[in-house]
């Protein structure tokens, strides 16, 4: 899968083969997939935390994995966040949401279509 920033254009992970998890914390196999289902349109894809890219294992390291913003490597450009503090629950609060956020609407990610 590919992760862009939709204002720059760079793929954000390099090809990583990174995981985009739903804020229940289930793999992502398509735009489609929200924990919560179609109805309650979601803001925010999640990362998982078994593959984390560098730049974002930078910026946590950066602020003690407390919490703070992702910005895009190249333009700066602000995608998501992190929350190590508090934890944060989904919409339908039986859920807590994983720690690392992506915006979808700063983002373009597409899947492998299989
Ligand atoms: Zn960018
Ligand atoms: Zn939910």
């Amino acid at each position: 899968m590919e992760v862009k920033c939709k204002h720059c254009r760079k793929d954000l992970f390099n090809k990583l083969s990174i995981q985009l998890l739903t804020s229940h914390g289930e793999v992502k196999r398509n735009n489609k997939d929200m924990g919560c289902g179609i109805n309650d349109p979601e803001c925010c894809s999640y990362m998982s935390m078994e593959k984390l890219p560098e730049w974002i294992e930078h910026a946590i390291t950066q602020e003690s994995w407390t919490k703070g913003r992702l910005h895009c490597p190249n333009c700066n450009n602000r995608i998501g966040s992190f929350n190590f503090v508090n934890e944060l629950k989904c919409n339908c609060s039986q859920f807590i949401t994983p720690p690392i956020r992506l915006t979808n609407s700063k983002v373009d990610i597409s899947f492998d279509s299989k």
